[in-house]
């Protein structure tokens, strides 16, 4: 596995459920985490890395206690607006103030197959939001203001230059 950059065509496509925990999807969550924990990231979603199911990991402290894998992860409660800097591990160097809610209620399932209730507040509600975004396909810059999207409209441009050109951006 490696860090998808934009503007794959895998970043927008739809995702699919998963429907069984096997030693697969164990495996691929632990390559997950390897390539997030490289990147310095504090999240990473199953899309980013080439593979289009629900799952996303999340590590907002980097301790190795608490769940970290969400596997068919739902939002059902937002509270608060939160105008903040945000990044994203497929757009290296882009950064942009995205308005967020400050509170999240939520459920998915562990690599155990366990059902847990999630509250988060902070960088970690944040994180949810954009990650469990990116299993609908959707992107950070699709929420962008007009004008902080213009700001960054030359670096987007690299990007897909660069895709064509079939390199990787570093
Ligand atoms: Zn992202």
């Amino acid at each position: 596995m490696n860090i998808v950059f934009y503007p794959d065509p895998v970043l927008r496509q739809k995702t699919k459920p998963l429907t069984e925990i096997n030693r697969e999807v164990c495996k691929k969550a632990e390559e997950m985490m390897e390539l997030m924990h490289q990147a310095q990231g504090v999240g990473l979603a199953a899309p980013q890395a080439g593979w289009p199911v629900r799952l996303f990991i999340i590590d907002v402290d980097g301790t190795s206690c608490g769940e970290k894998v969400f596997i068919n992860p739902v939002i059902v409660e937002e509270q608060g607006d939160l105008n903040k800097e945000e990044g994203c591990l497929s757009f290296p160097g882009i950064t942009s103030k995205i308005i967020r809610a400050q509170r999240i209620k939520a459920h998915a399932y562990t690599l155990k197959g366990q059902k847990i209730e999630i509250e988060a507040e902070g960088l970690a509600a944040r994180a949810w939001q954009h990650e469990l975004d990116h299993l609908n396909g959707e992107l950070f810059i699709d929420k962008m203001s007009p004008s902080n999207r213009l700001a960054i409209s030359h670096q987007l441009k690299e990007f897909e230059r660069l895709y064509k050109g079939a390199k990787v951006p570093v």
